[in-house]
């Protein structure tokens, strides 16, 4: 299913270290599109919050991914995703689609479905691909894998900030709440629990820029390509 000499560069780790926006950046510089696979999650958990669907219930919501379709394009502004053929991308960012979005990603069938859609796409084109069980399940044998993360105070820190920009009113103590519930959620799930791959390289971000994590990453891809 993998093709070795695709370039395939995988990063997993938990809520808000940044994942999304560093990886954009290090696929813009390599030059190479970046799926960012938690927006297919956030896709099923919203289009189940819009049906009514409990999310607590396993059985209906594999019955709604085994029904529904999901896209991803890549298009100028980035990667939009589709459930049903509608843009869902500015839709899927709130806290409530977030939440949904960790619990269906908790049933087996939900993430087979999910893998299997995004090795399909890893297979096609060189790609860096950002979510929670990329380096462990997705790419098992990316040309560089890289866990990002950053302790809970900042990632939550960060995102307040995001939230703030885009005028949502959080406060601070509840964005850190969420990012602990959803890290004990996503760590301690009976499949596939984020965790750092035996071969991946650790990037703590918390005392670096920006610009500084993207330039890891890069040197990481760059001395793994030259292995
Ligand atoms: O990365 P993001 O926060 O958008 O992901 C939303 C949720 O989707 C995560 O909390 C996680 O539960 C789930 N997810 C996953 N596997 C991935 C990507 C995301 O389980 N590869």
């Amino acid at each position: 299913m993998e093709n070795k000499k695709r370039l395939n560069v995988a990063i997993d780790g938990p809520v808000g270290a940044g994942k999304s926006s560093v990886a954009d950046a290090a696929a813009k510089r390599l030059g190479i599109l970046h799926l960012d696979t938690g927006a297919m999650y956030r896709a099923l958990g919203y289009t189940a919050l819009q049906e009514n669907i409990d999310v607590q219930d396993e059985a209906a919501v594999v019955a709604l991914c085994g029904r529904i379709r999901l896209d991803v394009s890549h298009q100028a502004d980035g990667q939009h995703t589709f459930a049903e053929g509608e843009d869902v991308t500015g839709k899927i960012r709130t806290p409530e689609v977030s939440m949904a979005a960790s619990t269906v990603s908790r049933y087996a069938e939900v993430r087979r479905a999910m893998v299997r859609q995004q090795q399909r796409l890893a297979a096609e084109t060189d790609m860096l691909l950002d979510g929670r069980d990329i380096c462990t399940t997705v790419l098992p044998n990316a040309t560089a894998k890289i866990y990002l993360t950053a302790s809970p105070e900042v990632r939550a820190r960060r995102r307040w900030l995001e939230m703030q920009e885009k005028g949502m009113n959080e406060s601070y103590e509840k964005v850190l709440e969420d990012v602990i519930r959803r890290d004990e959620q996503d760590m301690n799930r009976a499949v596939e629990p984020l965790r750092q791959a035996e071969d991946a390289v650790l990037v703590d971000s918390s005392g670096l820029t920006f610009d500084e994590t993207v330039d890891r990453i890069l040197a990481i891809v760059e001395a793994k390509t030259h292995e």
